[in-house]
């Protein structure tokens, strides 16, 4: 039975491509909480400050129906590419601006991109929880700095879940506990027409929709729970 923790990465319109626009928050984004009070599921939105300071409407409605509010930097910048001074004031605004809605202790860097040497910057700003790490990715490997924080990867990336069930179920079902995903809300909007890059803009729209909602149905059979990234732990903890 496996624990299945949704997140969402609640940010501009696929960056660093379009970057600009936001129609996934203005209308991929109620779907998906739609969705997500239709099957009982508690989510975590890792949010960039930009979204929170203008569509600060969208935030208060995720954390009114139970979402775990989580930080994704301010501009959405590639951390990697930040002096530490840069890097300190993206993770300081970020975390100001997003406390001011709910309690934020989860993180993720974007692009799943996260220096070793700037994780102190997470646990100086109050930080307990990184999800910057993916196990699919060949940093997953490298070597990590001690820390006080609870690392949680994610397992896949976001448009294996726009994958036909065929060959997306299997994989799912085959994943180790907890098991990661996410997805952002610009997805849910049609991109398919757009200069993007394929993985990006492929099956984009309410085809989208309907696959997370497939996915969502194949663990509830599975007995999954669906858990928060704070839920998640809190039993890394209690298991330690
Ligand atoms: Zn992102």
């Amino acid at each position: 039975m496996p624990r299945v923790c949704l997140t969402v990465d609640f940010e501009p319109d696929c960056p660093p491509y379009l970057n600009t626009t936001f129609r996934g928050i203005e209308q991929g984004a109620p779907a998906l909480l739609a969705l997500f009070a239709e099957h009982g599921v508690r989510a975590t939105y890792f949010t960039t400050g930009d979204v929170a300071a203008r569509y600060p409407d969208a935030v208060r409605a995720l954390v009114r129906d139970g979402h775990e509010l989580g930080c994704h930097g301010v501009s959405h910048a590639a951390f990697d590419e930040l002096d530490e001074a840069t890097a300190r004031r993206e993770i300081a605004d970020s975390a100001r601006l997003l406390r001011t809605f709910a309690p934020v202790t989860s993180f993720r860097a974007p692009y799943l991109r996260f220096p070793e040497r700037y994780v102190r910057l997470l646990e100086e700003a109050g930080f307990t929880l990184d999800s910057s790490l993916a196990k699919y990715k060949r940093s997953y490997h490298a070597p990590r700095v001690p820390t006080t924080l609870t690392r949680i990867p994610a397992s896949m990336t976001s448009s294996v879940l726009r994958l036909p069930a065929l060959v997306r179920n299997p994989w799912l079902l085959a994943l180790a506990d907890p098991v990661v995903l996410f997805v952002h809300p610009w997805e849910f909007v049609d991109l398919t027409h757009e200069d993007l890059r394929y993985d990006c803009r492929f099956r984009t729209g309410p085809v989208a929709l309907r696959c997370l909602r497939d996915v969502i149905t194949l663990f509830e059979r599975a007995g999954a729970s669906f858990v928060t990234m704070r839920e998640l732990e809190a039993r890394t903890a209690a298991a330690a």
